[in-house]
């Protein structure tokens, strides 16, 4: 009996392989590596000497902020609302999403600075577009990454305390639970890419995207990142993270039948010869809009932080180009203002 199955899985992985079947069906992890780092599945680690970061950051001119307009919204309607799926983008790579009841909240950040101190780092120069105290009760929460502009303490901190009785849900990328843990924030479930996990009527899915992690000089890639799918029976949700382009999105277009709404990162693409590998460009979220197969989706990580090179206003405006040239309507991958809250009725089939 051993024999044949023993034969079996040879026979399994042989046939596997040659079939070239797309990395979630594969039963090894090629993203763990024996040093307990990760690394992504169509490109070894990002990991540049650091004489390039100084070639990039050595008389580099920070990008004139931009006063976008901030949209109305309104918190009250938000709070009740149970029944009209919705829309808000907070800014950056922060979106609330409302589905049948159900209140989520993506990469969360809503404070000052994107860094490790409150003094220097990253400072948005357009504030979020709902503030922590204005937010309806939360539900659930997925984090793609441990980069500071994602992942921000304070802001879980007191969306936290603010839940106390009832905490949200939250789901992060593998080894991430214990830096919530130390903070006395025990509701985390933590995932690897693949793995999938039921939430009330909702299933979650950690994907793999092509990216790195870290919050300090000595911790890169000890924790891994993540794009993240929220499947509800009538409503298919992708969010995408920080990623650069890779065939990983063809993996997932393979596993997933398309998705209904999808957020993809726009903006923090330049210089190109930097940024390449861990942040697509315009052009590339056009690209991964139609490998996936989204029916609608939406920009997301620009106008907020300046974190990089091009002009705040450019990505909107690629964007726009980038749909032209493919024939995809602007309606299809829109452009929201920060804070707006849009109405997602248009999409339920
Ligand atoms: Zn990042
Ligand atoms: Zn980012």
């Amino acid at each position: 009996m051993k024999k044949i199955s023993n034969l079996l899985l040879i026979v399994g992985l042989l046939y596997g392989c040659s079939l070239n079947l797309p990395l979630y069906s594969k039963t090894f992890k090629s993203h763990h590596l024996t040093d307990g780092t990760f690394k992504n599945n169509y490109l070894d680690s990002i990991d540049k000497p650091f004489s390039e970061l100084l070639k990039w950051r050595w008389n580099r001119v920070n990008p004139e902020p931009v006063a976008f307009t901030l949209a109305e919204n309104d918190p009250s309607f938000l709070k009740k609302n149970l029944t009209e799926p919705t829309l808000t983008w907070i800014g950056h790579s922060t979106v609330l999403l409302q589905f049948e009841g159900f209140n989520i909240l993506t990469d969360p950040h809503m404070t000052q600075r994107a860094s490790p101190v409150s003094f220097a780092g990253p400072k948005r120069f357009m504030k979020p577009g709902i503030s922590i105290e204005e937010l309806p009760h939360i539900d659930l929460i997925v984090i793609s990454h441990n980069h500071y502009d994602h992942l921000d303490r304070l802001t879980i901190e007191k969306i936290y305390q603010k839940q106390k009785d009832q905490p949200p849900k939250i789901y992060v990328p593998l080894r991430q639970k214990r830096w919530f843990n130390a903070l006395d924030i025990t509701n985390v479930v933590e995932m690897d890419w693949w793995e999938e996990q039921e939430f009330e009527v909702w299933k979650i899915h950690a994907v793999p995207v092509q990216h790195w992690s870290s919050r300090s000089p000595w911790d890169r890639n000890e924790v891994l990142w993540a794009g993240w799918v929220l499947e509800h029976p009538k409503f298919k949700f992708f969010f995408a993270g920080d990623t650069g382009y890779s065939k990983d999105f063809i993996d997932l277009a393979r596993k997933f039948n398309g998705f209904d709404l999808s957020a993809i990162p726009i903006g923090a693409y330049a210089p190109r010869w930097f940024m390449k590998q861990s942040h697509i460009n315009p052009e590339e979220a056009v690209r991964i809009h139609q490998d996936i197969n989204s029916r609608y989706s939406v920009a997301i990580h620009w106008g907020t932080f300046i974190l990089t090179d091009e002009p705040v206003d450019e990505p909107p405006k690629k964007l726009k180009t980038a749909l032209a040239k493919n024939n995809i309507p602007n309606e299809n991958f829109f452009l929201m203002q920060h804070g707006e809250t849009r109405s997602l009725k248009f999409l339920l089939r």
